[in-house]
């Protein structure tokens, strides 16, 4: 493949064959030309005369004919019509304004559906509805036919989510660059209570939400060597000879604004073989051998990574960061900025935030674009890219802090691995100079790692390049400080700040809720949507008899519309009238699913024992929702453990009625939103100094419902917000976990003193859960009871104690009405708005257009 990058002329498109060309063919002078096209009539006549139309000449049926699919696909197209003028119209005012754009540059998106929020940012719902029951259609039935692109692993890909939806809500010029994986985070099933994986086809039946734009694709190389030469005007120079390419085509995705005319874009990259690539196979007459060099390519965008936190080292992963990274820096170059533009002002334009170290890797490729591509001195080169680029760190868990080893950078991308190499002597030098002679320092703080293998640590060189760098809760940004990267805080003390999460109102309460959201209004008028503090305005309707009354009515409604989607979608029967209690996330032993489950088996087994009358509980329903990383056995032995528990207790006579255990399988955003609604009880209850922020947390409180919660990520600061007596705190906190740590931890001396932790384990130990098998569970016990670093057992009485005040609490259930209106009114907060306002404001220096 060494000589495929000589082949001139890349374009995707043949000229000679007559195929279409790249480009306008001319300079387009109608007076049209720039106008955007026409809305459709906000009416329901229009909207219907729309649908049809679009039902008729996209799908090519007549309504009469058409699957639940062409009617989605129609709808869809419909809906996105309204939004088409105004997106047209974001990307010409922006142009025009040179506004400074923001460059988000994320791995994953973990979007949800896009309808109903379509449908909310155009005000269309109700005209939609009316519209299509003339139709003889059901606009809730549509909307579920709509499989979610599940483009993300979790908390990560959905924050990227939350962050574009409040710029464009924001009026804030953003351009979210990420990877259109044709396969997305896998369908969860189970069998025998196992997880078994299957491939996301989101595809499979057409998105109506992505407009490709093959022509302009842009080659993306790997491989080869590099050579110095010397320039014509006598500087000595460095030239990257690849070896092999591949070609990435842009989709894009629109992000509507809420109800502010602005459709900003998400642009995902797709990989193709260049013509080159099978050309030059096809010409050696190996028909064969160019397809599976297509298939080679193609590779790249084929799959997301399912591991999240724990990232594996895969070539096709840095293969796929390299990827959409070197093509957003070239979209945006290229294209987005006019024509001879300087680029020593690229600050100024646009400033790219870096989503975990995933695309750190555009670092180095902004120094080559500059340098070898831009003829740009290396100072001149630095001085742009250090302007460029902010780091948010997501993580204090050593392993999931990239490293890649120099072996494999060097040989998939030799030229970067010589920029890194260089940013890092200049920077070992600036350590050196602040810290003269202190030898041990810079071997700790260099950007090359030298143990297990020679590597680079992406942590170290996002912090070195960026402007910024923020830890995504208060606690976590401490911790980062503190504890991850303590050099480079003494080194650079103002670089660091904090940035807590946010999620999006729009999807997460109206979208979610609406009968809450109805609720809210009606107390406090409209526009808290886009100004949530505003929630602070229901404070005095916590003492409201007849609010408390509707509060309560909206909660039971959501939990019969849960009930009815899990009976559908699961055949899971949830019972009325329980205390539901949800925890919902990836599955991680940081997170600690597994003490939530040592509660579920303590209250049976103390029933089972007689040492407590079934009577005695609060009846409860427990729901969790999962999925692991494919590779991650004790994760997956977990996930087995939940569902057999879950057999055994929900068919026990002795506590029937009493505890049951809900497991529906395939947690995703769709999910979330039915589920979060529903809830009593939010479970948050990581070891603390683990969770990085958390925001299932902020989704679940802004819902109403109660934390029971350790002092970890934004928990700490949901309880702040809401008041001791609204939120259950238990547990250790994070300088006890350090001094434990550092003491020893020894789980076994818990199980021995604590009678009925003892009993707890002993009866999984027994094969009570396993069908008699004793040690279908050993990795999951014996890692409880050995080594396991979260600490689980330390916190299990604290744990069980406070499950107890919970109990109490829901007893009265006037006060518990009271506090779940209090977590609504005081946790506005957290809104992705004002995790946009802080970001704008301390690290893009940029404010929304005017
Ligand atoms: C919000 C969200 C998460 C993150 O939840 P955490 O509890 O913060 O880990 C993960 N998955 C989905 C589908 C979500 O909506």
């Amino acid at each position: 493949m060494q000589e495929l990058n000589q082949i001139p002329g890349n374009d995707p498109i043949d000229e000679v064959s007559g195929h279409r060309t790249l480009g306008p063919t001319s300079t387009p002078t109608h007076p049209l030309a720039t106008a955007p096209v026409g809305m459709p009539a906000h009416s329901v006549d229009g909207f219907v005369r729309e649908f049809l139309h679009e039902l008729n000449t996209n799908q090519g049926v007549a309504l009469s004919r058409s699957s639940a699919n062409d009617q989605y696909l129609a709808l869809a197209s419909t809906v996105r019509n309204y939004l088409m003028a105004r997106w047209l119209e974001t990307s010409r005012r922006t142009r025009e304004a040179k506004a400074k754009t923001i460059g988000y540059l994320s791995a994953e998106y973990l979007l949800g559906r896009q309808l109903g929020n379509a449908l909310l940012a155009t005000d269309l719902n109700e005209i939609a509805e009316k519209g299509l029951a003339l139709c003889g259609l059901d606009l809730v039935t549509l909307r579920n036919q709509e499989v979610e692109p599940g483009l993300g692993n979790g908390g990560l890909g959905r924050l990227a989510a939350c962050f574009i939806d409040s710029l464009a809500t924001m009026d804030v010029p953003c351009i979210g660059y990420g990877i259109r994986y044709e396969y997305g985070i896998f369908r969860q099933t189970f069998v025998d209570g196992r997880q078994v994986e299957e491939t996301d086809t989101w595809l499979a039946l057409g998105s109506p939400w992505e407009f490709p734009h093959p022509e302009a694709s842009v080659q993306v190389d790997f491989g080869g060597h590099t050579e110095r030469y010397v320039d014509a005007d006598g500087e000595e120079r460095t030239r990257w000879v690849p070896s092999w390419n591949v070609l990435g085509v842009p989709y894009n995705y629109m992000v509507p604004g809420y109800l502010n005319g602005r459709v900003n874009t998400l642009r995902l990259w797709s990989a193709q073989a260049t013509k080159a690539f099978d050309l030059q196979i096809f010409n050696a007459g190996d028909y064969a051998q160019a397809v599976r060099a297509q298939t080679f390519a193609e590779n790249i965008s084929k799959v997301l990574y399912p591991e999240d936190s724990t990232p594996q080292g895969k070539e096709l992963r840095l293969q796929q960061q390299y990827f959409f990274v070197a093509c957003s820096l070239r979209d945006f170059i290229d294209n987005e900025l006019e024509e001879g533009f300087d680029l020593h002002n690229l600050a100024d334009r646009i400033t790219y935030q870096l989503n975990d170290t995933h695309p750190v890797i555009a670092v180095p490729e902004l120094m080559r674009l500059l340098i070898d591509v831009r003829g740009f001195s290396w100072d001149e080169a630095w001085e742009v890219t250090s302007k460029c680029f902010n780091y948010t760190c997501h993580t204090l868990l050593p392993e999931a802090l990239e490293v890649w080893s120099t072996e494999l950078l060097g040989r998939l991308l030799p030229r970067h691995l010589e920029i890194v190499y260089r940013i890092n002597d200049q920077f070992l030098a600036e350590v050196d100079k602040t810290f003269p002679g202190d030898g041990l320092r810079t071997r700790r703080m260099s950007i090359i790692s030298e143990y297990p293998e020679r590597g680079v640590r992406m942590a170290y060189l996002a912090t070195v390049a960026a402007g910024k760098v923020n830890g995504v809760a208060a606690l976590h940004s401490q911790l980062l400080r503190d504890k991850v990267l303590p050099d480079f805080s003494e080194l650079w003390p103002d670089k660091f700040t904090n940035v807590t999460n946010g999620v999006t109102p729009r999807r997460f309460v109206k979208l979610a809720n609406p009968k809450l959201s109805d609720l809210i209004t009606d107390a406090i008028g409209p526009g808290w949507l886009t100004n949530l503090e505003r929630l602070k305005e229901l404070e005095p309707y916590a003492d409201d008899p007849e609010f408390k009354a509707s509060f309560a009515a909206v909660k039971a409604s959501n939990k019969q519309r849960l009930t009815a989607l899990l009976k559908t979608r699961d055949d899971i029967d949830l019972p009325d009238g329980h205390l539901l209690d949800v925890m919902v996330k990836r599955l991680h032993e940081y997170k600690r699913q597994s003490l939530k489950l040592l509660h579920i088996v303590s209250l049976y087994e103390q029933v089972l024992s007689g040492k407590l009358p079934a009577s005695a509980l609060t009846p409860r329903t427990v729901v969790f929702g999962a999925k692991a990383a494919p590779g991650y056995r004790m994760a997956k032995d977990t996930i087995h453990l939940i569902n057999k528990v879950a057999m055994k207790v929900n068919s026990a006579p002795e506590v029937e009625g009493r505890l049951k255990v809900a497991f529906p399988a395939n947690y995703n955003v769709t999910l979330a939103e039915k589920l979060i609604p529903a809830a009593d009880l939010s479970e948050q209850i990581s070891l603390a100094g683990m969770e990085a922020s958390g925001t299932g947390n902020m989704k679940f409180a802004l819902n109403g419902a109660l934390t029971i919660g350790t002092d970890d990520g934004a928990n700490v600061e949901i309880r702040q917000l809401v008041g001791d007596k609204h939120f259950f705190l238990f547990g250790m906190d994070e300088p006890a976990v350090t001094e434990l740590g550092a003491k020893g931890y020894h789980p076994g001396a818990y199980y021995e003193s604590n009678p009925q932790l003892r009993a707890t384990l002993d009866l999984i130990l027994s094969g009570h859960f396993s069908d008699g098998d004793p040690h279908a569970f050993d990795s999951v016990v014996f890692n409880l009871l050995h080594q396991d670093r979260f600490m689980a057992l330390a916190d299990f009485q604290s744990y069980v104690d406070t499950q107890a005040l919970v109990e109490q609490r829901y007893a009265d259930q006037d006060a518990w009405t009271r506090s779940a209106i209090l977590n609504v009114a005081r946790t506005g907060y957290f809104s992705s708005d004002r995790s946009m306002r802080d970001y704008l404001q301390r690290i893009w220096h940029t404010s929304p257009m005017l």
